[in-house]
């Protein structure tokens, strides 16, 4: 299994490739240009077959429609988060002047697994950033979309945002047995047991 992060779009949300020993790949969220990513999934030979949203903000997604129009992927997403992708001025695309809508083409749940290739995903529901808020794990990985970032976590003053809400999935994320890796959203990457540590929202 290959992973690349991606800083792209007007803020530089990361956007991550992973892919198995065949090429095939799944997504995580996508913002902006999408010509980096078409280059590196063309430079290396990847076929993507799933985006794997962790939620609905505009930074995610604002890229969406052009890779599953030249893909034909298949977008993926928290059941409890189709009002945030639908409505532009919940995804908050419509104060950047463009409003983003994205219907997904499947919803899963907690405890839900994609199948990509040989990778196997499970769904984690970690609301409170967002409503329908998740994270994606897999092997000793976790990618956090925005409910953790090393040494912070995603804000809850957006649409659909709930600060308790966001400390009990944090807690669910804090409580996982073993150590991960921890691919953010934003920023650089860290380690679920650096965060139980020293993040102070944990
Ligand atoms: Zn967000």
């Amino acid at each position: 299994m290959k992973i690349k992060a991606l800083a792209m779009g007007s803020i530089g949300t990361n956007c991550y490739v992973i892919s198995d020993d065949a090429g095939t790949a799944a997504i995580i969220d996508c913002d902006g240009d999408p010509r980096p990513l078409f280059f590196y999934i063309s430079e290396n030979k990847l076929n993507p077959t799933h985006i794997l949203l962790t939620h609905g903000h505009y930074d995610h997604i604002g890229a969406v429609e052009a890779v599953k129009e030249q893909y034909g992927c298949k977008v993926v997403a928290g059941k409890d988060e189709l009002r945030v992708l639908t409505d532009p001025e919940v995804n908050c695309s419509l104060f950047g002047g463009t409003a983003i809508a994205v219907m997904p083409d499947e919803f899963v749940s907690d405890g839900d697994t994609v199948t990509v290739g040989e990778m196997n995903f499970q769904v984690l529901f970690t609301p409170g950033h967002t409503e329908g808020s998740l994270c994606y794990l897999i092997e000793d990985i976790i990618f956090s979309g925005d409910t953790l970032f090393q040494g912070s976590c995603g804000r809850t003053d957006l649409p659909t945002g709930d600060w308790s809400t966001i400390l009990r999935s944090l807690k669910l994320l804090r409580d996982l047995p073993g150590d991960y890796t921890v691919y953010s959203g934003h920023g650089p990457s860290t380690t679920l047991e650096i965060e139980r540590c020293s993040n102070p929202y944990m």
